[in-house]
């Protein structure tokens, strides 16, 4: 999904090629298309699109994609959209 940007190489997602399974339900339960199949393995297309909702992580069956869920601020998000990246913030001085 190219609409939805995050903060540029902060997500915690992370994939483990070697233990994948190629199930494939990382790419079914990803919102914005950030994981994809490839053969039999996962991988991670679109880093910068993911929110970290943790919907990959939930349902992997091996544990082979890991995401710290609620990291990502949806305030900043949010304010991208309506201000400009270049105007955002998340509001709060204690955090980015
Ligand atoms: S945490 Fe959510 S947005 Fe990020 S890759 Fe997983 S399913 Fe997609
Ligand atoms: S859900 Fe897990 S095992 Fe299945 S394709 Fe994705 S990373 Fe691989």
């Amino acid at each position: 999904m190219k609409d939805f940007r995050y903060l540029t190489d902060v997500s915690t997602l992370a994939l483990d090629k070697e233990i994948c399974v190629g199930c494939g339900l990382c790419e079914t339960v990803c919102p914005h298309g950030v994981m994809r199949l490839n053969g039999k393995k996962a991988e991670i297309i679109d880093p910068d699109g993911c929110m970290e909702c943790g919907a990959c992580d939930t349902n992997c069956p091996v544990q082979a994609v890991r995401v710290t869920p609620g990291v990502g601020c949806a305030a900043y998000i949010i304010q991208t959209w309506i201000r400009g990246k270049e105007n955002a913030s998340c509001g709060d001085v204690n955090c980015c």
